[in-house]
């Protein structure tokens, strides 16, 4: 009685090719279209290429409006440097100079 599992042939042939699931999207792309990572167990990042392109762009847009309701919400009134005398817009509450 011999073991199924010795002539079962391998699930996936890997090749040149390798090839990965993008965690994000889904789709089985070329290894190549993963950026290295070195903290992953493969050396490849769980997301393609394009989800990481596409996550940023959000990232940094919706970083933009979070900054832009915040000034709205919160303006930093101007005030008259202690060093120099001259009206400035602080970008900390705490500024006291137009220059640090
Ligand atoms: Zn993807
Ligand atoms: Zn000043």
């Amino acid at each position: 009685m011999a073991s199924a599992e010795l002539s079962r042939p391998p699930e996936k042939v890997v090749g040149r090719m390798a090839e990965k699931r993008c965690g994000k999207c889904g789709e089985i792309k070329p290894q190549d279209d993963f950026p290295t990572r070195r903290a992953s167990p493969d050396g490849r990042d769980s997301w393609c290429r394009d989800c990481h392109v596409v996550a940023n762009r959000g990232y940094r847009q919706r970083h933009r409006e979070r900054l832009n309701a915040a000034r709205r919400r919160d303006p930093i009134p101007e005030r008259t440097c202690l060093t120099c005398g001259q009206p400035f817009i602080p970008v900390r509450k705490d500024q006291n100079y137009c220059r640090t």
